[in-house]
């Protein structure tokens, strides 16, 4: 075996297209049409998934119950973000949450704005605060804020 291995580095361009899928574009919609957030409960363990999937994690049910959850939750953690770059979509300081919306039994992940961080607490109550023009986009809930 030789060690003169010659290393080049190069780039490819993909392009590709992918859709939501079915119930990832009914979420969307009912967000950005009527400011309702959906999850989906399996019939066997009454579990509700919040975004919804088609499947239950545990019991490999099939979901197809479609179930109004709150636009209100309750902010499990989180994590404070200070410095900025060019892809953050809100000026820092903001916060990254894990939340539990109200009647959902899974958690989200999404922006917590607060201009104060130090006024951030888990267990605090957080409310869903929608884009004003819908694009179809998990970001058509802009961000919540401690309510
Ligand atoms: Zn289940």
């Amino acid at each position: 075996m030789s060690d003169d291995k010659r290393v080049f580095e190069g780039r490819i361009k993909v392009p590709y297209k992918h859709t939501a899928g079915a119930y990832v574009e009914k979420f969307l919609t009912e967000i950005g049409q009527n400011r309702k957030i959906m999850g989906v409960k399996c019939p066997k363990c009454k579990k509700v998934f919040v975004p919804p999937k088609m499947v239950c994690f545990e019991c490999f049910e099939k979901m197809e119950e479609w179930v109004e959850v709150g636009n209100q939750g309750t902010l499990k953690g989180f994590t404070v973000v200070t410095h900025k770059t060019d892809v953050m979509p809100l000026k820092p300081p903001f916060a990254y949450g894990i939340i539990r919306l109200d009647g959902a039994d899974t958690d989200i992940v999404h922006l917590i704005k607060e201009s104060d961080p130090n006024k951030l607490k888990a267990g605090m109550r957080v409310e869903a605060s929608f884009y004003a023009k819908p694009r179809k986009r998990i970001l058509d809930i802009e961000y919540f804020k401690p309510i």
